[in-house]
C-alpha cells in the first residue's frame, strides 16, 4: 500500500509555498486550482481546506496537516497554571440547553434576586456578562445569545467560562439543544452543573432526567458519579441558593486563581457605538487589572480607557479577574470575540495595533474562497440557490451571532447570502439595498423608522422583525427550504393492455383495454409503451367500466379509458398504458 506523507502547513498558504512543499511545479498546482474554479497566482493565499482538497485531488500520497491553530494557543495561555502569586477570582458561568427548558428564566431569577442595584432609568440594556454575590462572594455569568448562536462564541466563550449549567426541564428531559450543549461542555474541558428545572411542575420526573443524564455519560453523584445535579424552579426561586452553593462548591474544587501582577488581558464580549460616547465595548477580564487610563489593544482597535463602569452602569477604577465592565475609549469599534492586552504607553499600544492592521491586510489579500465554497464550485451541476438576506441587528455581538448562525444553515443546494449587514435600526437606504438585490430584511431588536416602513410598503420589501434568535434562524430556515428544489416521487400503479382505440382528437384519445396488473385510477399518469419503446408520457383523465364512471379499475378487469395527450398520439391495439402518480413533495432543510 502506498505511503501517506503529512506535511505541516499554515491556516493561510501561498500558491507558490504549497507548490514548493509538495515539491511539484507552481504551474502544475495552479492548473489544477483553476481546475476547480480557483484562479490564484503564484503569490495569492489559498486556505488550508482549499489547499486539502486540490492536494487529495492531486493524489500524490499527501495529507496536509494544520499547523496547530491560533485557538489552541489561546487555549494554552487560558489553562496556564497561574502563578504562587495568583489570586482567588469568581468563577465565569454560561447557562445553556434546549430552548423553552428556561435558560433566561433562570438568569433573570439569580439576577433579580441577587442584584441589589437595578439599572438606572429602567433602560433594558443588551447586558453580556453580569455578576452576583452569593455569601459573600461573587458570580459571573455569561449571557449567551441563545444557543445556536452560542457557535458563534464557542471558540472564544470557552476560553473564558468555567462551568456550564446545563438547564433541563424536568417535565420535558433531554432534547437535541441539550445533548449539544453536553457535548460542547465536555469537549470546552468546562465543569458541568446540570440543573433540573421546572420542578414545580406536575409531570416532573427528576429521576428519568438522572437516568437519561447517564445515558450521556453524566453519572449523577447519588448514583455513584460526579456530576452535580440541582433541582430548581426559576418560577418559584425553589433551589437556586442550592445552585449558586455548588457553583461556589465546584470554584473550590477548581481553586481558580488569576494573576494580578501581569498587563492585563480579557475578551471583548460585546461592541456598540452609542451616539455622543462612541465606540463602546463589555469586556471580562481574564488577568491582571484593567484601570482607568490604561491602554489596550483588541484586534485592530486600540483605547485609551476613558471609562470603566461595571455591569451595574457605576464607574470604576479598577476591575480585577473574572468582572465584565464597559469600556470607553475606543477609536474604533473592537471585534466582538477579540482577545485585548493592556500595553503601558500609547506608542506601544499603537505600535500593536499598527502590526495587527499590516497582520490584517495580509491575510485581507487572501483569496476569498472558502472550503465551503470550493466544494460548491466542484459540484456546480448542482446549481446553487441563494437566498439573499440583509440583517440589522442592536448590537454587534448579536449581529455577529445571527450572522455565524445563518451562515451554519448552508447546505450544498441552498445558501445565506449577506447583501448588507450592520449595527443600528433599519434605514431606507437598506430598504434600496433590499429592492435592488431581492433580500429579505432581518431585524434583530431593532426598530424601523416610520419613514424606512412607508418606502418598505411602497417598494414591495419584506422586513421581518425579531427579538429571539431561534425564532429568526427559523424562519431564514423555511425560506431556505422553499428554494430545495421539490422531490418527485412517481407512484407505480397498474398496467393496461389496449383492446381498442375508439376516439382520436389533437388532445383527446377514448381507448378501452383490459388491466393486466395492478389497478388503475383516476387522476393518474400513464405511459404509451409501444413494444419497448415510450410514446408519450399522457394524463388519465376518465375510468369507465361499462357506462359507468369509476375511481379504479382492478387487475382482469376491462375498461374505457380517457386521454389527455399535449401531442398527437396514434393510439393502436396492442399498445400497453402504465399508469402511475407522480407526486412533489416539498423539501424541509
Ligand atoms: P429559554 O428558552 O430556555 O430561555 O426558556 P425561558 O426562560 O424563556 O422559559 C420558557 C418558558 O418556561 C417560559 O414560559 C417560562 O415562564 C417557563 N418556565 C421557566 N422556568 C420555569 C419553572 O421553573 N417553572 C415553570 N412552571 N415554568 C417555567
Amino acid at each position: 500500500m502506498a505511503t501517506t506523507t503529512q506535511i505541516e502547513i499554515d491556516d493561510m498558504i501561498t500558491v507558490g509555498t504549497l507548490a514548493e512543499r509538495l515539491s511539484i511545479p507552481v504551474s502544475g498546482l495552479i492548473t489544477e486550482l483553476m481546475k476547480n474554479g480557483v484562479m490564484a497566482t503564484v503569490n495569492e493565499k489559498i486556505d488550508f481546506d482549499t489547499a486539502q482538497i486540490i492536494v487529495e485531488e492531486l493524489g500524490l500520497g499527501i495529507e496536509l496537516v494544520k499547523k496547530s491553530t491560533d485557538i489552541e494557543v489561546k487555549h494554552a495561555h487560558k489553562k496556564t497554571k497561574p502563578s504562587a502569586k495568583a489570586i482567588s477570582r469568581p468563577p465565569v458561568v454560561a447557562v445553556m440547553g434546549h430552548v423553552d427548558h428556561g435558560k433566561t428564566s433562570l438568569l433573570d431569577k439569580i439576577r433579580g434576586s441577587k442584584v441589589v442595584e437595578k439599572e438606572a432609568g429602567g433602560i433594558t440594556q443588551h447586558i453580556s456578562a453580569y455578576q452576583i454575590e452569593h455569601k459573600g462572594r461573587a458570580i459571573t455569568f455569561l449571557d449567551t445569545p441563545g444557543h445556536e448562536a452560542f457557535a458563534a462564541i464557542r471558540e472564544h466563550g470557552a476560553l473564558l467560562t468555567d462551568i456550564v449549567i446545563i438547564v433541563v426541564a424536568a417535565d420535558e428531559g433531554i432534547k437535541p439543544q441539550t445533548i449539544e450543549a453536553i457535548r460542547f461542555a465536555k469537549h470546552a474541558d468546562v465543569k458541568i452543573i446540570v440543573a433540573i428545572n421546572k420542578i414545580d411542575k406536575e409531570g416532573a420526573d427528576s429521576n428519568r432526567i438522572k437516568q437519561q443524564l447517564s445515558e450521556q455519560e453524566l453519572l449523577v453523584e447519588e448514583w455513584g458519579g460526579d456530576t452535580v445535579v440541582v433541582e430548581v424552579s426559576a418560577k418559584t426561586g425553589q433551589g437556586i441558593d442550592d445552585l449558586l452553593d455548588m457553583i461556589l462548591l465546584v470554584t473550590d474544587i477548581e481553586d481558580l486563581k488569576a494573576d494580578i501582577d501581569v498587563p492585563a488581558s480579557g475578551l471583548i464580549i460585546e461592541a456598540h457605538i452609542e451616539i455622543g460616547r462612541g465606540p463602546i465595548a463589555s469586556v471580562l477580564v481574564e488577568s491582571g487589572e484593567l484601570r482607568v487610563g490604561d491602554y489596550i489593544v483588541a484586534g485592530t482597535s486600540y483605547a485609551k480607557i476613558r471609562t470603566l463602569e461595571n455591569d451595574k452602569s457605576k464607574s470604576i477604577e479598577i476591575a480585577q479577574p473574572s468582572t465584565p465592565v464597559t469600556i470607553s475609549g475606543f477609536k474604533t469599534l473592537p471585534e466582538f470575540g477579540d482577545e485585548f492586552v493592556a500595553y503601558d504607553s500609547e506608542k506601544a499600544a499603537r505600535e500593536a495595533t499598527n502590526q495587527m492592521l499590516k497582520d490584517s491586510k495580509d491575510n485581507a489579500s487572501r483569496l476569498d474562497i472558502s472550503s465551503n465554497e470550493l466544494i460548491r464550485l466542484i459540484n456546480r451541476n448542482n446549481e446553487l440557490q441563494e437566498l439573499n438576506v440583509i440583517v440589522k441587528a442592536d448590537v454587534q455581538g448579536s449581529l455577529k451571532s445571527v450572522i455565524d448562525s445563518l451562515k451554519a444553515l448552508d447546505t450544498e443546494e441552498v445558501s445565506v447570502r449577506f447583501v448588507g449587514t450592520g449595527v443600528g435600526p433599519i434605514s431606507e437606504n437598506d430598504i434600496r439595498l433590499a429592492n435592488t438585490s431581492s433580500a429579505i430584511i432581518y431585524g434583530f431588536n431593532v426598530y424601523i423608522p416610520a419613514s424606512s416602513k412607508q418606502q418598505a410598503k411602497r417598494d414591495k420589501v419584506t422586513i421581518r422583525q425579531y427579538n429571539v434568535i431561534y425564532e429568526l434562524i427559523h424562519d431564514v430556515k423555511e425560506e431556505l427550504s422553499r428554494l430545495l428544489s421539490p422531490e418527485i416521487v412517481e407512484t407505480e400503479l397498474g398496467k393496461l393492455d389496449i383492446k381498442g382505440v375508439f376516439k382520436t382528437t389533437k388532445t383527446e384519445i377514448i381507448c378501452g383495454g383490459e388491466v393486466v396488473a395492478g389497478k388503475l385510477q383516476v387522476p393518474a399518469l400513464a405511459r404509451v409503451v409501444r413494444g419497448r419503446e415510450v410514446l408519450a408520457v399522457v394524463t388519465v383523465t376518465n375510468l369507465k367500466k361499462g357506462p359507468n364512471d369509476v375511481k379504479d379499475v382492478h387487475e382482469g378487469e376491462m375498461c374505457g379509458v380517457d386521454l389527455k395527450t399535449s401531442q398527437k398520439l396514434d393510439l393502436q391495439e396492442g399498445d400497453k398504458l402504465e399508469v402511475f402518480t407522480r407526486e412533489t413533495l416539498e423539501r424541509k432543510l
